[in-house]
């Protein structure tokens, strides 16, 4: 839905978030100067914080609440209790001027669950703050609910614990959904064996700085990108200075192309526990469509390969994939589930800058096929024995859903819960890795990015490395 506003507020800080509340509903939103007026007032007093809604399109034009919050502390907790406030007033009024509801409600962010476990740890009902005051359907808190208590067992937030990321970004060729920064192989063959050669010398570093920081690692995820898309000899030197005593070692192979016997046998020989094997669809016009460049066989092949290793292998689907309808969605699922994976992701599609879809105008706005689509993966997957146990939200998505990862009972990908709930301190290596750093008691993270693409990644040499020590030691 598109609608042209001239959105103002006094509360210029949470511009973004507000506008995030105005395109959950209309996707299409522009806010333009000649556009209808659209006036949030936040007023805030001593004990009690204030949001009058101005606009004509609205049924009474004029929408006022007020909450007690005891604005003096203005410690972050506070914040965040103000910013939530008045994006649940702007949901109201928005849902009023749409006449829809949204599955989420007013929750905007990627980790609903992290709020959930945060209002929980809080002593608060999670539940009734997410139905009642947040706005979000019962399904839906059933749901986030579900992944919280299947948790249990690998939720862990603890000083001293932390997670190695490393980052291969680059790929055989470009999804259509595309937007992060991963390069096709053929555009950076050249520099891929001096990316690969710097990458070791990081992970070298970054094997000392575990040492000196004292950090216990628990899991180490390898992603991109394809890992699996550079030479055999690049591949086990980098997997081969991947051993920090983690109990978890997951390599994101994804292209089922690049999955080869030596690469398998490379992730058996250097301790792989977990590796990904990603269809994203099962049928062959779609493979095409988004420019997978791999067959369905190929996933079949790839997937019978790896099965004959020890390896847990993740899965990812997409709905709503370009040309899908719901019985071709439905085939996907089956055949994943039909495979037995340990662990199906369903993505949802998010639109996101950047990509060929969005350049090229493609609209995934159909929210009634995504939700039946996502409740029905839901169904299937979870009557087959899986159990959702993590999950996280991107903008541009359709129908307003998620992302959600189901596995076997007990057989969880820590690193996807860890990275997902924030709950431990990342230590990332190679272009675009960030490497977070959690402060349990301020209940913060502070971040270190490396540089994003290869060109600035390389350039910058070892003053990466270098600024990385001085995050985590300086
Ligand atoms: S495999 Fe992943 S990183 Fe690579 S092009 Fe496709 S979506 Fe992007």
């Amino acid at each position: 839905m598109s609608i042209e506003i001239k959105f103002e507020t006094n509360a210029e800080k949470y511009y973004q978030d507000y506008m995030e509340v105005v395109r959950e509903f209309y996707p299409h939103v522009l806010d333009k100067e000649d556009g209808e007026r659209f006036h949030l007032s936040l007023i805030e007093d001593a004990e009690q914080v204030t949001v009058i809604i101005e606009c004509p399109l609205l049924p009474e034009k004029y929408y006022k609440i007020s909450e007690k919050i005891d604005i003096s502390r203005n410690n972050l907790a506070i914040i965040a209790q103000i910013k939530r406030f008045s994006k649940v007033a702007l949901y109201d009024c928005m849902k009023k001027l749409s006449k829809i509801d949204l599955p989420y409600g007013s929750l905007t962010g990627i980790r609903p669950t992290k709020l959930f476990h945060d209002l929980l740890f809080q002593g608060k009902d999670a539940r009734k703050v997410f139905t009642e005051d947040l706005r979000v359907s019962e399904s839906k808190t059933d749901l986030i609910d579900d992944i919280v208590k299947n948790q249990s067992g690998v939720y862990l937030k603890k000083d001293g614990v932390a997670d190695v990321f490393v980052n291969i970004p680059i790929c055989p060729t470009r999804c259509v959904y595309c937007s992060f920064i991963s390069a096709e192989f053929s555009k950076v063959k050249k520099q891929v064996p001096l990316y690969c050669d710097l990458l070791k010398r990081e992970l070298a570093d970054c094997k000392r700085l575990i040492a000196d920081t004292g950090y216990k690692i628990r899991s180490v995820y390898i992603g991109g990108g394809t890992p699996t898309s550079v030479s055999d000899e690049d591949f086990y030197g980098i997997l081969s200075l991947c051993d920090f005593g983690q109990e978890e070692f997951t390599v994101e192979a994804g292209r089922p192309d690049t999955i080869t016997e030596s690469k398998l046998k490379i992730m058996d020989e250097t301790g792989v526990t977990r590796i990904s094997v990603n269809p994203q669809s099962f049928n062959q016009s779609t493979l095409d469509a988004i420019g997978r460049r791999h067959t369905v066989d190929d996933i079949y092949r790839a997937y019978g390969a790896a099965r004959k290793y020890s390896f847990d292998i993740n899965t990812d689907l997409i709905a709503m994939l370009p040309g899908e309808d719901f019985d071709a969605f439905r085939r996907s699922v089956d055949c994943s589930i039909a495979l037995r994976p340990e662990n199906i992701t369903v993505h949802t599609l998010a639109l996101k800058k950047g990509s060929v879809l969005k350049v090229g105008g493609y609209d995934n706005a159909s929210d009634e096929l995504a939700a039946k689509m996502v409740d029905y993966a839901r169904e299937a997957v979870c009557a087959a024995g899986y159990l959702p146990y993590y999950m996280y939200r991107q903008k541009y998505v359709s129908g307003n859903l998620e992302n959600v990862g189901y596995s076997l009972p007990g057989k969880y990908c820590v690193y996807n819960v860890d990275i997902m709930e924030e709950t431990t301190t990342i230590i990332a290596n190679g272009a675009g890795g960030i490497s977070k750093k959690l402060d349990i008691a301020e209940n913060r993270l502070e971040r270190c990015a490396n540089p994003k693409g290869l060109d600035v990644y390389l350039s910058r040499g070892e003053e990466v490395f270098d600024k990385k020590r001085e995050f985590f030691l300086g």
